[in-house]
């Protein structure tokens, strides 16, 4: 097990699927340069993920470091239906992990592993709080893009106007990026977003700001060259992305999911010829309504194009969901052609050849998985930062094509509409400019986190400086890998 000298992060987890996943890949990054990583969340997501991926509490060597995880109370029963309900379950984890969090610190000095960087990521930001009262460097993993970033952070300090109750659908212009339109920013920010409460547990990140050192990012240099270099004038941020593609921990089978991973999908696109396959997954936490889930399935019929489709199981608690249902006798007409899981091992269905586009919501762990793996997308985004990230999708980086604009449009997209936007992506010209565009996008997140590139540069620079902070005396070079 790594000693005390070669530093450790403890990384604590808002427990959400989009969380965990680039925290989890941050974390096997910083072990692989070499870092003890302490893996945090609450303890219900720790039986979740334990149950999906068989991981017991033993440290992990990942590159020259380790990774190991530790889980924490959040003081309810398993089943407690108040987490459903974000404002009580940020206030109930604010109340148990500020207490926790600091005793579980203090036992890791004891035991001779001191905690030398706090990071979380956002909507819990009183981890800030804990890392500032024990004098612990602090950081914090921002796991949307930088336009987000910026997005928020202007209306935060009501820098520039956006649609508000009066006047809600002006266009917001925000320095270095596209003239957006009031559905182009994101949604929780529109007077009229159904869920204030992910608003507020956005921005309580902004009032926290000041205390982290460092705001890592899921991104890349040159994916958001302006706005990141705009808003570095105004935080000390850093992208280092994309974390899920990292060169130095490829051994490890370290993976934070939910649900287990369907294991045959991969052998089934292995039957399948090269281009040929559309991937569809809404991610974690988007639910369509059944209407819309039977005009997707009666236009992929229509397209007659082959598919993996993820269709997560309904949360049991989470009221008002129904499950989900395929039209009668839709799987006996998709035949071969066709496969539904309830979870798929999406960075690995991505790098497969035979995938030729991806129907995405456009959260942002699914933007830059695309992005970065040389897939075109059909942007199909309902709420948040989706909405934004679609934009950049289909205008800014030019990868995909709309369809839909989010869940504030209200409507169903019909199956004629989808059987277009799936034929368009897959065959003609404009799929073959957007195949063309993602593919340049891959090679330069490829060379991002290839040795001596941008975000391989600023996660040198970062575990330099957590080391020098943590020992108080300038590190020249990094601990060897
Ligand atoms: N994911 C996966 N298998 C699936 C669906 C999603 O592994 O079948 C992963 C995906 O790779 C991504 C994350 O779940 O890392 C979803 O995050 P995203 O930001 O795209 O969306 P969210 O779930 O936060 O809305």
């Amino acid at each position: 097990m790594a000693s005390e000298s070669v530093g450790h992060a403890f990384l604590v987890s808002f427990p959400g699927q989009g969380h965990v996943n680039p925290l989890l890949r941050l974390g096997k990054r910083l072990a692989s340069r070499g870092l003890l990583v302490t893996f945090s969340a609450p303890e219900y997501i720790g039986r979740v993920m334990r149950k999906a991926s068989d991981m017991n509490n033993e440290p992990i060597p990942v590159g020259t470091g380790f990774i190991r995880f530790e889980f924490f109370s959040d003081g309810w029963g398993e089943d407690e239906p108040r987490r459903y309900d974000l404002d009580v379950y940020l206030t109930q984890l604010e109340f148990v992990g500020g207490d926790l969090l600091p005793k579980m610190l203090k036992r890791h000095a004891e035991e001779g592993r001191p905690v030398t960087c706090l990071i979380n990521n956002p909507f819990i930001p009183w981890v800030s709080d804990v890392a500032d009262t024990l004098r612990i460097p602090n950081a914090m993993l921002w796991v949307q893009s930088c336009a987000c970033f910026s997005a928020y952070y202007h209306y935060f300090h009501q820098i520039v106007p956006f649609p508000n109750e009066t006047d809600t659908e002006i266009e917001v212009q925000l320095p270095f990026m596209p003239l957006l339109k009031h559905d182009e920013i994101p949604s929780f920010l529109y007077p009229t977003t159904p869920y204030p409460f992910l608003r507020r547990a956005i921005l309580g990140q902004y009032k926290n700001l000041s205390k982290p050192f460092c705001v890592l990012m899921d991104t890349f240099h040159e994916l958001e060259q302006d706005v990141i270099e705009y808003m570095s004038k105004l935080c000390p941020i850093k992208p280092v992305g994309p974390l899920f593609k990292d060169p130095k921990a490829r051994d490890s089978n370290v993976r934070g999911d939910f649900i287990k991973a369907a294991d045959d999908c991969i052998e089934w696109l292995d039957s399948k010829p090269l281009s040929s396959v559309v991937y569809i997954s809404f991610g974690s936490v988007v639910y369509l309504k059944q209407e819309q889930v039977d005009e997707i399935a009666f236009g992929l019929l229509g397209s007659e194009v082959s598919f993996l489709w993820v269709m997560r199981p309904t949360i049991e608690g989470q009221s008002g969901l129904e499950p989900l249902v395929l039209p009668e006798g839709f799987l006996e007409r998709a035949g071969e052609t066709g496969r539904i899981v309830q979870w798929s091992p999406q960075e690995r269905v991505l790098a497969h050849e035979s995938v030729a586009c991806f129907v995405t919501h456009c959260g942002w762990n699914s933007t830059m998985e695309a992005l970065s793996s040389g897939v075109p997308v059909v942007a199909f985004p309902q709420w948040g930062d989706q909405v934004t990230d679609a934009k950049y999708l289909v205008d800014v980086f030019r990868v995909g094509v709309r369809m839909c604009r989010g869940e504030a449009e209200g409507r169903v997209v019909r199956r004629d509409e989808v059987e277009r936007c799936l034929r368009e992506a897959t065959g003609g010209e404009v799929a073959a400019e957007i195949k063309r565009n993602a593919l340049e996008w891959k090679r330069a997140a490829e060379e991002a986190v290839a040795e001596g590139g941008s975000s391989d540069r600023n996660m040198q620079d970062f575990v330099d400086e957590v080391m020098r902070r943590s020992l108080g005396v300038t590190v020249k070079s990094a601990p060897t890998v």
